[in-house]
């Protein structure tokens, strides 16, 4: 499973480099094939190609399908693998995207290779659905993930584990971000400033109100991340844009939420607003993911293994499937840390266990 981990993080896939993507859905579809899966590249125009590759059971002509999800892109650029090279030491493997998720990838084909080997098949159509811009909001994936999942009984989601003892994830936030642009009116800030309108001075008296609906405990998290406006010092700033993180952990949560932002009035008399976006992924709540993380841990129990749920509050592809009232269990991919960050690595011990329970569940669900 190192060894095939290490080619996989080896061939870097930055969500933004078509080229790069394609390359390495081709090394994972190839995987596939070898192992008798039906294939299939979904070309995309702008980001990588996603790749399908399905499973069926000899034999069978069941419609009922289970959906297992990854993605093929990370956050990391082309050429990190120089200054983060792949390497195995103190029980861990290290590399860009090792964690989040190719290691995800390694213990899904794992776990098909061990079903194989002690002649034990699902009776259920198994699809991998492993997609190419999850880093970047899955734009171009959203509709085939959310058109497969509807055809499915179950949605298993091989996004890495929270914290060092594996924990699968039940439930996450939903994500979102609002752009807010003010425009003002520009005017000589010595010579005549009570003709201008200061689109930075209401951009701040906007955001010192967004920031009063944080809701920390209830999960609701607003968040300014990037502003910018004004041009000089002794220019009223005619112009600011904001950029807005926006958490929720309920789905009435999220819609209160853009009810707020849509009902925005400028403070300042003569400012203008303007505010586009919203959420992008709903919450993934726990009541769609409970009978699954049920049955994980009744599984986790028969092979000795300890398993625990988290509450996260970053989404993934999960959120959609959840969202659509698919049964979904999230995080069953590699255990590690430091995902998107030079110290992100996989902890190897825990490879085959994974590949174990996914395989598990494969059969159970
Ligand atoms: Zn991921």
């Amino acid at each position: 499973m190192t060894n095939l981990l290490g080619r996989f993080v080896r061939a870097e896939s930055p969500s933004f480099d078509k080229a790069a993507v394609d390359r390495f859905g081709r090394i994972v579809a190839s995987e596939w094939k070898r192992r008798g899966a039906t294939v299939t590249l979904l070309r995309q125009r702008e980001r990588g190609n996603h790749v399908r590759a399905e499973w069926r059971p000899r034999g069978s002509h069941t419609t009922a399908q289970i959906l297992v999800l990854g993605h093929l892109d990370t956050v990391y650029d082309t050429g990190t693998i120089v200054r983060m090279p792949f390497r195995v030491s103190r029980g861990r493997a290290w590399g860009p995207g090792a964690f989040d998720m190719k290691g995800g990838l390694v213990i899904a084909l794992c776990a098909m290779d061990a079903l194989a080997a002690v002649g034990c098949m699902p009776n259920k159509r198994i699809v991998f659905l492993w997609t190419s811009d999850e880093e970047i909001g899955s734009e171009s994936s959203r509709a085939l993930i959310e058109r497969e999942a509807q055809r499915s009984d179950a949605v298993l989601v091989l996004e890495p584990a929270a914290g060092l003892d594996g924990r699968v994830k039940t439930g996450r936030k939903g994500v979102g971000e609002i752009e807010l642009i003010v425009t003002g009116r520009a005017a000589h800030a010595g010579l005549n400033p009570e003709d201008g309108v200061n689109a930075i001075e209401e951009i701040a008296l906007q955001i010192a109100r967004i920031s009063r609906w944080n809701q920390p405990r209830r999960g609701i998290t607003v968040n300014a991340g990037v502003i910018e406006g004004g041009t000089r010092t002794n220019v009223i700033a005619d112009r600011a844009r904001a950029l807005i993180d926006l958490r929720a952990s309920r789905a009435e949560d999220m819609r209160t939420l853009e009810r707020k932002f849509r009902a925005l009035r400028p403070i300042r008399s003569g400012a203008r607003l303007e505010i586009r976006g919203g959420f992008n992924r709903p919450p993934m709540e726990r009541k769609m993911s409970a009978a699954l993380y049920a049955k994980a841990r009744a599984l986790s129990k028969e092979m000795d293994i300890k398993l625990g749920e988290a509450f996260v509050g970053g989404g993934s592809d999960g959120n959609f499937t959840a969202a659509l009232g698919v049964p979904t269990l999230d995080g069953l991919g590699a255990v590690g840390e430091g995902a998107h960050s030079p110290g992100e690595n996989v902890v190897t011990r825990a490879l085959p266990e994974r590949a174990a329970l996914l395989a598990g569940l494969l059969m159970a669900v």
